[in-house]
């Protein structure tokens, strides 16, 4: 049996794995004790990743239609790729570059999204290339832009077992973070001093090591945060000397957080305000606070107004930069942050730069060679399935991600599939529901198949390495992009010689780095043989480095033009959709402990499904009795998108006008395009990012 060692291709924790295989199979997966992030663990998903290699899930050859009403049918790659540019060609050549849209996933490896942006924005000439991450991380992104300048989170996983006191907000991290949950739970042995709060509308199974827990209304964490401040301002438990040289706006912040008195606040949450008090003194007794937070706080109409309000209790107290301390953004999907490296939502570029900016414009166009970038800003997710329903967008390319499940208001996204002209789907698994719409399916090479990098929460770089040969005539998402964009180049510019002769993922990250080059980010010091040598490191890396950077402004500069951070003074904003006599619950989505986003890949391993077996709602036992429901009954969960059938189980977790369901049950396991039927495409106006948990429903008796 050989041994090749990788990384988990599932959450942000990006922990390292040993998968056992004999060169075609892959027969068993391992933590990988020298992997930095995990040490050896991994949860319940990653340690049964070797049986999710179910070949009847995949997508083995090209496929390709010529209309809509016709089945697709297999094909070799050359007629596939060829048929692509030509459609790709004439579109542009009709309609003008923005006619074309990219719409790419987390799940990419580095290179893959580097190829894929090389492609949108050099050659063809437009901006229309977004992510998933626009679903998962564009609100923190926005956050620790405005507030410390760059798109960095500043802490380490190490900073979770030196933290005197934790705030974990709007994170299920039990379920959704498992490893580093346990890297947690056993800090809070070793070191029964520190101190954790929970903030969460619902008692989530992360509460269990939660010496408080603020089960707040759904939508009030900028006052909780606001409350918190003008706690810590009263005590005096704020460092004026950080404040006055570091930091710029805090006057501003200061006499907004008066208006946030606890008794207010108290209201406002609807939590007592000696919960309140007691948090605020947790907080600003401890010598280091570490908060941690995901989706309770992104995926929210308002969420670039509450990674600030949180960013903002971190630099009013100057706990950051320092050891156990800092505000610390968990990461959902594996590579995420590969995709904000490498400007891979429509408003970013390579480097982490932006997309609005000429001076950046003027520095990737030259990196490349081209003329220039396109000025005209590109669409977010949601602006961009609304462009392909208006019939704006007419050729739209999907990668590795699943948007006719994971997108909110499935009606428009279904909607909008089925009005575009032509519709790529890059795909590992054939069975997902976007696959359907696809005009031209193009097989992708997996997890345990493919080579390239990914960068984890902790700004971690680790070489993602293959075991075994893709299946059928599966290829690396990068590959086929280069191949695509060389067959496009003799349409678009043809004489010229190419620049997607790239022949090995390590060529494509060699050429990458050099963007990162003098910016925060900078990793120009990294290649695959170099962690092949010294292990998976951090960055910033800059060339010459010997080893990578476990903390970020510890001088006390940030990377703002001036050095300094900045407060963001923004007051609540209400839920886009909030309850009323109509829809009076509100409907919370989120994950489950064995399930991975659409379940592609977790719902062909049935022991996943030991934890929770099928779809149901989840509702508090008062709600139920007041519609005389019991556990297993079927209920109609409505709200003003649409209605799914499910049966129902009470929660006592949940606070009453509360309801939960998971996010991952499609139309494979809910009939009615499963749960994101039910939530709404309102965005933040900063982030984009959708308000995926939170949407006004009804329950009623089917
Ligand atoms: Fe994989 Fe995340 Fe579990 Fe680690 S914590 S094994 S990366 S799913």
């Amino acid at each position: 049996m050989k041994q090749t060692a990788s990384t988990c291709c599932y959450c942000g924790v990006g922990c390292g794995v040993l998968i056992e295989h004999d060169g075609q199979h892959i027969h068993n997966v391992k933590g990988d004790p020298a992997h930095p992030a995990n040490l050896g663990r991994l949860c319940s998903k990653g340690s049964t990743l070797h049986l999710t290699g179910d070949l009847a899930a995949r997508a083995l050859h090209p496929e390709l239609r010529l209309g809509k009403s016709m089945a697709r049918n297999r094909t070799d790659w050359d007629s596939a790729l060829g048929h692509a540019a030509e459609v790709f060609a004439r579109t542009i050549a009709e309609h003008g570059p923005d006619s074309v849209a990219f719409y790419i996933s987390g799940q990419l490896l580095t290179e893959d999204y580097y190829s894929f942006n090389k492609l949108a924005r050099a050659l063809i000439g437009t901006n229309n290339i977004d992510s998933n991450s626009r679903l998962c991380m564009s609100s923190a992104v926005v956050g620790y832009k405005r507030s410390l300048g760059a798109d960095a989170p500043p802490c380490s996983y190490e900073d979770i077992e030196q933290s005197n006191c934790l705030l974990i907000a709007g994170s299920n991290m039990a379920y959704a973070h498992p490893v580093l949950f346990r890297r947690l739970e056993a800090a809070r042995e070793a070191n029964p001093a520190q101190k954790v709060i929970v903030i969460d509308p619902r008692r989530t199974d992360t509460c269990d090591v939660a010496d408080l827990h603020l089960p707040l209304r759904p939508g009030s964490d900028v006052a909780l945060f606001h409350g918190l401040l003008h706690l810590l301002l009263e005590n005096d438990h704020v460092d004026h000397d950080f404040i006055n040289a570091h930091t710029d706006g805090f006057e501003a912040l200061q006499a907004l957080v008066q208006d946030y008195p606890p008794a207010r606040v108290a209201t406002l949450c609807d939590i007592s305000e000696a919960e309140l008090r007691q948090a605020a003194e947790l907080i600003g007794k401890a010598d280091s606070f570490l908060s941690l937070w995901c989706m309770g706080l992104n995926q929210s109409s308002a969420g670039s107004a509450k990674n600030n309000a949180l960013i903002n209790l971190h630099l009013a107290t100057g706990q950051i930069g320092k050891v156990g301390a800092g505000p610390f953004s968990l990461t959902g999907q594996p590579n995420a942050m590969g995709g904000r490296e490498t400007g891979s939502l429509s408003n970013l570029l390579p480097g982490h730069r932006d997309a609005a900016n000429a001076e950046h414009r003027r520095e990737v166009a030259d990196y490349w060679g081209v003329a220039g970038l396109p000025e005209q800003p590109g669409l977010s997710a949601i602006e961009l399935f609304e462009a392909v329903r208006d019939g704006r967008i007419k050729a739209l390319w999907i990668a590795c991600t699943n948007p006719a499940q994971s997108m909110p208001d499935q009606q428009l996204i279904h909607q909008a599939l089925s009005l575009c002209p032509f519709v790529i789907v890059q795909e590992a698994f054939s069975t997902t529901e976007t696959c359907h719409y696809a005009d031209l399916l193009l097989p992708a090479a997996s997890w345990g198949e493919k080579e390239g990098s990914v960068t984890n929460s902790e700004r971690r770089i680790s070489h993602v390495r293959p075991a075994i040969p893709a299946p059928g005539s599966a290829r690396g998402d990068w590959d086929i992009v280069c191949d695509f964009a060389r067959r496009l180049e003799q349409k678009l510019r043809p004489g010229q010689p190419s620049q997607f002769a790239f022949a090995r993922p390590a060529e494509l990250f060699d050429e990458y780095k050099g963007l990162t080059a003098g910016r925060d980010l900078d990793y120009s010091g990294l290649s695959h043989a170099l962690i092949d040598g010294l292990g998976p490191q951090q960055w910033p890396f800059p060339a010459g480095s010997r080893q990578g950077t476990p903390r970020l402004y510890t001088d006390g500069r940030f990377a703002t033009a001036d050095g300094r951070a900045h407060f963001v003074a923004e007051a609540p904003r209400p839920l886009s959709e909030p309850a009323d006599s109509s829809y009076p619950l509100v409907l919370n989505t989120g994950r489950l402990r064995d399930q991975w986003h659409g379940m592609s890949r977790t719902g062909t391993a049935a022991q996943l499904f030991g934890h929770v077996e099928r779809a149901q709602l989840s509702m508090h036992p008062q709600d139920m009795q007041a519609r005389a429901l019991e556990d297993g009954d079927l209920v109609s969960l409505s709200s003003r998108r649409g209605t799914l059938i499910l049966p129902v189980q009470a929660d006592a977790q949940l606070r009453p006008g509360q309801s939960f369901l998971p996010m991952h049950w499609g139309n494979r396991f809910l009939k009615g395009l499963g749960s994101n039927r039910l939530t709404l495409s309102n965005h933040d106006p900063l982030s984009k990012q959708p308000e995926l948990k939170q949407a006004a429903v009804e329950v009623t008796r089917a």
